[in-house]
């Protein structure tokens, strides 16, 4: 059985840990969003690549959710000091990867192929791609004005309240080599809890990646990134609120509309499992809090298992 997993950063590496725990790793593709990807300090940084690859590769800071573990900031420091933009934050270990990844970048390599080398070196089985190799950016469109992605969430700390999500490049970019064949050739396609606008969002945004979505032969099934119609992190709830005009079950497939067969959601959901119902969605209740291995594992395993629960 072949699985291909639509992921952003954290929320979808916790989730990511799980499935490949609990089936053969070799068997899975992660297609990662991109949208959030800047320019710092001169390299070029992929957050939600390398939150998926520092998973994957156990080398990820549990606690953080993003980043790598045993971290250390002593570049960050001398570059802050030295009057640097220091406002991304990067770790030493971190940077490591970021110079090489922009070194390969330089010299011509797509971001597939460089991914594809940084996954080799670091033992990690599953595939992970990117979902384009061309450049694709997110933008908000907020009460205060327009913010690129990292602008937002992390300078501004995601506080403007979100009028429109865009995605500058999208509807030219193509699928990255790889990407739309893991789609065909999955026995079944899963989107992880990851924030729908911003993470999902952006690798829906191109066109052809959609279109193999709508056009599956497979099942789809989403895991709900809400608990208890609260994000576990981040403005996941606030835009839904705002941009989908509730937080229930419901109002988060509508985020996947035409996408999704199943959407696996919290026991503190569990009231708005009829209401999903009838919209054609099937929902799948279980404890989604990913707290520890056994919990990530246990939620991949519904995700995996959801289509059989009719
Ligand atoms: P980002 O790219 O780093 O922002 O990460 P994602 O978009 O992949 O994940 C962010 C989302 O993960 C947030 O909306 C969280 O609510 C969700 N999330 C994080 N941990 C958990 C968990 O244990 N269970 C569930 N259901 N969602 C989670
Ligand atoms: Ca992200």
């Amino acid at each position: 059985m072949k699985v291909a997993v639509l992921t952003g950063g954290v929320g979808g590496a916790r989730f990511l840990r799980g499935i490949v725990d609990a089936v053969d790793p070799a068997t899975v593709t992660a297609i990662v969003n991109v949208g959030d990807d800047l320019e710092v300090l001169g390299l070029s940084v992929s957050p939600d690549l390398d939150s998926v690859l520092y998973a994957l590769a156990g080398l990820g800071d549990d606690e953080r959710g993003w980043g790598r573990a045993d971290e250390t900031w002593n570049a960050l420091a001398t570059v802050e000091s030295l009057g640097g933009e220091s406002w991304f934050r990067l770790g030493d270990r971190d940077l490591g990867l970021h110079i090489v990844r922009t070194q390969a970048l330089s010299e011509g390599a797509p971001l597939s192929t460089v991914t594809a080398r940084l996954a080799a070196v670091l033992g990690v089985e599953a595939a992970i791609l990117p979902a384009t190799d061309e450049e694709l950016r997110t933008w908000l469109d907020t009460t205060n004005g327009s913010f690129p992605f990292q602008e937002w969430f992390v300078a501004r700390a995601h506080r403007d309240p979100v009028d429109r999500v865009r995605f500058e490049g999208a509807t030219d970019a193509q699928p990255a080599p790889g990407v739309l064949d893991a789609l065909h050739e999955a026995d079944l396609i899963l989107v992880a809890p990851s924030n729908p606008f911003v993470s999902i969002g952006p690798i829906l945004a191109v066109e052809r990646i959609r279109s193999a979505l709508e056009r599956r032969r497979v099942p789809c099934v989403a895991v709900s990134p809400l608990i208890g119609g609260l994000a576990v992190k981040g403005p996941a709830a606030r835009m839904l609120q705002r941009l989908q005009g509730g937080t229930t079950a419901t109002h988060v497939a509508s985020c996947y509309s035409g996408l999704i067969d199943a959407l696996v959601i919290d026991e503190k959901d569990a009231a708005d499992a009829d209401a999903l119902s009838s919209t054609g969605v099937r929902p799948v209740v279980t404890n989604t809090l990913m707290r520890d291995a056994a919990a990530r594992r246990r939620l991949a395993e519904v995700a995996l298992d959801a289509v059989a629960f009719a």
